[in-house]
C-alpha cells in the first residue's frame, strides 16, 4: 500500500492515535483535527518587469484555546493549504509541549522568493499583510519567520500592519531585526533548542557527543546553526551537511563555519574545499550517531527509513518522518526527538520576544539562551517521561502531554 504523503492527512493521522492512546472520544477529536479559521488570500502586485502577478497566500489559526495563536509564514514553491493546515496543527502542539502560553497558526505563500527581487519581496511582504490584518493582532494571532522568511521582511510586515493600525504594535509579529524589538538569540534559537534535546537524548542512550558524528540535511538557519553550534560547543564531528542542490561529506568532519561562509557566497555548501559531493539519498542513509533532518517535511519515509545507520534522529524540520517510517525507527530502536518537541526552540525565544517587547526591557543572550535551556529540558523530560508512562514511542508522549493541555483549556474555557 501507498503511504500517506500529504501533509494534514499525517497530522490527522497523528493526531488519532494519539487520541486513541489516551482515550479520548470521538467527538474529541473531531473538535481537534481542524483548524478554527483558514484564511485564503489573492495577493497581486507588480513585478519589476512590469508584469502583474497574483500569489496565493494562506493563514490557518489552528487552535486558541491557551493563549494567541502563534506561527511563521513560508514562503515557498511548493507551499499548500494541506501544509499549512497540518503546521498549524504541529505548532499547537508545539507551544503546548514546551508549555508557553500561546495557540498555534501558520501562514504561507506560494511563490519562489530566490528568484525575486528585493523590491518584489518587499511588496509581497506588505501586500500579504493588507490581505489578512482583519485576522491577526497582538492578542490574536503573532506571526514568524519560516522557511525562506527572515527578519527583514519580519520588519516589513510590522511595518505594514502598523501603519494599517496607526500606531506602534511590534508584538505582531517575532522573528524581528534587534533594532526593533527582536530578541538576542533568536536566529540561532531553532537549532540551539534542537542541541538541547539532542543532549538529553544522548545522556540517556549513553551516547558521548564529544566526536560523536552528525550529518544534517538542510543547511538553513537551523541546520547550519546546529551544525556550527555542535561543532564549537559540544566537539561533534559533521561528516555530512546538504541543501537543495546536494550533500557533502567529509569523514573526519567538515568545518562547518566554512560551509556556512562557502553557502553565503555561492548559494550551496555544494564544491568546499576537501569535501566529496554525494546525494541526498546518500546523506540520509550516512553511519552517523546524530541525523538531523532540517530542511522540509516527508524526507524520511517507508522507503529509505529500514537503510537509515544512526542512533539518533533529531527532528529540526517540522513533519519530516511519515507515519510509516516512524513505525520503522521505532523497531530499528533509533531514538526520534519528534519535530515539535525538537525544533520548539525557535518559538520559545519568540515568546520570549513578545514578553520583552510588553515590558520594553531586553534580556542578554546569555539570559535568553539560559531560560531557553530550562523550557526545553523540562519539555524533553516531561514528553520522555509520559510516552513511558503510556508505553509509546516520544511523538506520541509529546502529543499526549500537549493534547492534555490543550484540552484542560477548552475545557476550563466551558468548549468542550
Ligand atoms: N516557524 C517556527 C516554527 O515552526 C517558529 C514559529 C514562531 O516563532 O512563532 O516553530
Amino acid at each position: 500500500m501507498s503511504e500517506i504523503l500529504d501533509p494534514f492527512k499525517i497530522s490527522q493521522k497523528q493526531l488519532s492515535e494519539a487520541c486513541k492512546l489516551a482515550e479520548y472520544t470521538r467527538d474529541i477529536y473531531n473538535v481537534l483535527s481542524e483548524p478554527e479559521r483558514f484564511v485564503q488570500v489573492k495577493i497581486t502586485i507588480k513585478m519589476d518587469d512590469g508584469s502583474i502577478k497574483t500569489f496565493q497566500g494562506f493563514r490557518s489559526q489552528y487552535n486558541s484555546a491557551r493563549g494567541p495563536m502563534k506561527g511563521g509564514i513560508r514562503w515557498h514553491p511548493d507551499e499548500s493549504a494541506s501544509l499549512v493546515k497540518a503546521l498549524s496543527a504541529w505548532m499547537t502542539w508545539k507551544t503546548a509541549c514546551v508549555d508557553i502560553p500561546l495557540g498555534g497558526a501558520k501562514g504561507g505563500i506560494i511563490c519562489d522568493p530566490r528568484i525575486m527581487s528585493e523590491r518584489e519581496l518587499e511588496t509581497l511582504a506588505r501586500s500579504y499583510i493588507q490581505q489578512i490584518a482583519d485576522f491577526i493582532g497582538p492578542h490574536i494571532d503573532i506571526l514568524a519567520p519560516d522557511v525562506y522568511t527572515n527578519p527583514q521582511i519580519m520588519a516589513w510586515m510590522m511595518d505594514e500592519y502598523e501603519k494599517i493600525i496607526r500606531r506602534h504594535a511590534p508584538s505582531i509579529i517575532t522573528g524581528k531585526p534587534l533594532p526593533l524589538g527582536g530578541s538576542a538569540g533568536r536566529s540561532i534559537a531553532t537549532a540551539q533548542g534542537g542541541i538541547y534535546s539532542i543532549r538529553e537524548a544522548a545522556k540517556d542512550i549513553g551516547l558521548n557527543l564529544n566526536g560523536a558524528k552528525v550529518a544534517v540535511q538542510g543547511f538553513g538557519n537551523a541546520g547550519s546553526w546546529a551544525a556550527r553550534i555542535l561543532q564549537n560547543d559540544y566537539n561533534c564531528k559533521i561528516i555530512a551537511v546538504s541543501d537543495s542542490q546536494g550533500a557533502i561529506f567529509k569523514n573526519n568532519g567538515i568545518d562547518a563555519q566554512a560551509a556556512a561562509d562557502h553557502k553565503s557566497q555561492t548559494r550551496s555548501v555544494i564544491g568546499l574545499n576537501g569535501t566529496n559531493q554525494i546525494s541526498n539519498e546518500e546523506l540520509l542513509e550516512i553511519e552517523c550517531d546524530v541525523l538531523i533532518p532540517a530542511a522540509l517535511e516527508n524526507v524520511i519515509t517507508q522507503k529509505n527509513a529500514n537503510n537509515l545507520n544512526c542512533k539518533i534522529v533529531a527532528e529540526l524540520a517540522n513533519g519530516p518522518t511519515t507515519p510509516d517510517a516512524d513505525k520503522i525507527l521505532q523497531e530499528k530502536g533509533i531514538e526520534v526527538i519528534p519535530d515539535f518537541l525538537c525544533n520548539a526552540g525557535g518559538v520559545t525565544v519568540s515568546y520570549f520576544e513578545m514578553v520583552q517587547g510588553y515590558y520594553s526591557y531586553f534580556w542578554t543572550e546569555k539570559e535568553v539562551i539560559e531560560a531557553l535551556d530550562r523550557v526545553m529540558t523540562r519539555a524533553y523530560r516531561s514528553t520522555v517521561e509520559e510516552a513511558n508512562k503510556f508505553d509509546t514511542y516520544n511523538r506520541m508522549g509529546a502529543y499526549i502531554i500537549s493534547l492534555e493541555r490543550v484540552i484542560e483549556a477548552m475545557k476550563l474555557r466551558g468548549w468542550l
